[in-house]
């Protein structure tokens, strides 16, 4: 399978900076031959614009959230159904920032990937630890403390990413050793066979923090790690692409 490149644009920009990179993204995959799948995951607002710039590059279009409801009472909240409607593949659900501002836990995180499976979409399952969790030698038993509970037991493997961001990773700077990568990587399939079963060969496991062009290729080479989930960097198309062209 090939690797995933997703681009996760956070709560940034205005329109006029999603389409020009959305343009921008087009007029580059026009030309071929990228050895990824890639996506980008604008804000709400954006997706519908995107996703139509977008629609026959072959670039595909993903949510950062959706609500566990189908629809209903949820003030502010979108389903995975309006995801799809706009064109998305992909849901990024789980991120630490999430679990962060929005107090969502694993339970939360499973109920949304259920969601997301039943409007369609691919789940991209976020985990990761954070550095005091690290440094107190915890980091593997975290991450499969949130696989385990973030995951939706018995899914079809083929319909499932899991995104390893470590959280001291995230937008400071930091990339996580290749070997610290790989490990918890190889910690995240060894989980995923007892969730999804053998199929678990095929579930794509990103890494996410602080990814740019100059790191990517060396982290993409390691065992098990099938593609990037890039925050910062995807917002400049000439970076974004560069990542992309390091699989
Ligand atoms: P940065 O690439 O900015 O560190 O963000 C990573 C991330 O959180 C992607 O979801």
């Amino acid at each position: 399978m090939k690797p995933l490149i997703a681009g996760n644009w956070k709560m940034n920009g205005l329109l006029a900076d999603a389409t020009a990179l959305a343009e921008d993204l087009k007029a580059r995959a026009a030309a071929g031959g990228l050895a990824c799948e890639l996506l980008v995951c604008p804000p709400y607002p954006h997706i519908g614009p995107v996703a139509d710039i977008l629609s026959e590059s072959g670039v595909q279009v993903g949510g950062q959230d959706c609500h566990n409801a189908g629809s209903g009472a949820h003030t502010g909240d979108i389903s995975g159904a309006m995801l799809r409607d706009m064109g998305c593949s992909h849901v990024i659900l789980g991120h630490s920032e999430r679990r962060a501002d929005h107090g969502e836990n694993d339970a939360v995180v499973r109920a949304k990937a259920e969601a997301a499976l039943a409007a369609g979409l691919i789940p991209i399952v976020c985990v990761g630890e954070t550095a005091a969790e690290r440094s107190a030698g915890q980091a593997l038993a975290v991450i499969a403390r949130q696989v385990k509970g973030s995951v939706p037991v018995g899914m079809a493997a083929e319909r499932l990413v899991v995104a390893y961001e470590p959280v001291w990773a995230i937008g400071t700077g930091q990339t996580a050793t290749p070997g610290d990568v790989a490990e918890a990587h190889t910690e995240i399939r060894r989980v995923l066979v007892g969730l999804v079963g053998e199929g678990a060969e095929q579930v794509r496991i990103l890494y996410g923090g602080s990814v740019k062009p100059a790191n990517a290729r060396e982290l993409m080479a390691q065992h098990n790690v099938g593609g990037a989930l890039v925050g910062g960097a995807s917002l400049k198309a000439e970076d974004f692409w560069a990542i992309a062209t390091s699989c």
